[in-house]
């Protein structure tokens, strides 16, 4: 069945370049109003002219840095005057940080992962939460990684912060449960993209599947008539499979 989402507003962070831009594309496409966040404003940029020549949908850019917490309470509070609600929150962005020994990473590295990919998601939930709640079907997608649970060597930092995303996705999609709201993560599996280039800088990344294939398999979650909630969706083999970590 195709996927419409005309009429609903999703947010979509890290819509620049990779998975982000990918999923806002998507998102565009079945007929969303993407309100698109990222720090660069050229790729946000590149998005809109994108959306527009599809001819579906429709973008509003969010230059911001998520390091920026008043900024994300301010984004909620501009949504809610503009559109009084939110259907849909993409949480994508984030950083690798780096691949080293945990007893050499440097502190402002260490705190910039954790600010990216944790504080940030936590501080964004906070902002939009009300607002998902006053959808008729408002629905939650975290970007998370195998690297949450494999506690691969020298992936300490990023590993630790997946971690701590996945967790929070558990939590508020308990807290939720008997609401319309469908709270979960999408493990996009190894991904063609500066991020997997920066951590396997050896790889041919013609070996990896395009961030536009994992971005078609990711936005099916933002269906209204979706189920499902608090399951991480892993990546596997051209298919999305289902997971439910252990209580
Ligand atoms: P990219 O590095 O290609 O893109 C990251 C995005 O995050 C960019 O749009 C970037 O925008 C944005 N971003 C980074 N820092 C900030 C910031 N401070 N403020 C605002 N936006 C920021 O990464 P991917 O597309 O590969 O990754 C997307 C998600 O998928 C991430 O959460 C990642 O952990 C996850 N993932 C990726 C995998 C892969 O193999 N690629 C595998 C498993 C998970 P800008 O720089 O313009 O601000």
């Amino acid at each position: 069945m195709t996927l419409d989402l005309s009429g609903r507003v999703a947010v979509v962070t890290g819509a620049s370049r990779g998975i982000g831009y990918f999923i806002a594309r998507e998102l565009a496409a079945a007929g969303a109003h993407v309100i698109a966040v990222a720090r660069t404003v050229g790729g946000l940029e590149e998005l809109d002219d994108q959306i527009k020549a599809d001819g579906r949908g429709q973008a509003t850019l969010v230059p911001l840095d998520l390091t920026d917490m008043p900024g994300i309470d301010r984004l909620g509070g501009a949504i809610h005057e503009r559109w009084g609600k939110l259907d849909i929150l993409v949480a994508n962005a984030g950083v690798l940080g780096v691949i080293s020994p945990i007893g050499h990473v440097e502190a402002k590295t260490f705190d910039k992962v954790m600010t990216v990919n944790v504080t940030s998601t936590w501080r964004l939930i906070r902002s939009v939460d009300p607002l998902l709640r006053l959808s008729d079907a408002g629905r939650a997608i975290i970007l998370s990684s195998s690297a949450a649970h494999s506690a691969r060597a020298f992936w300490a930092p990023y590993a630790a912060s997946k971690a701590a995303v996945e967790t929070m996705m558990r939590s508020w999609a308990h807290e939720t449960e008997s609401l319309a709201l469908r709270v979960n993560a999408a493990d996009p599996g190894a991904t063609r993209t500066a991020m997997r280039a920066q951590a396997m800088p050896g790889e041919d990344p013609e070996t990896l599947p395009h961030p536009s294939e994992i971005a078609k398999r990711i936005v099916p979650l933002a269906s209204p008539e979706l189920k499902e909630t608090g399951l991480i969706f892993r990546a596997k083999h051209n298919r999305f499979v289902a997971y439910r970590q252990p209580e």
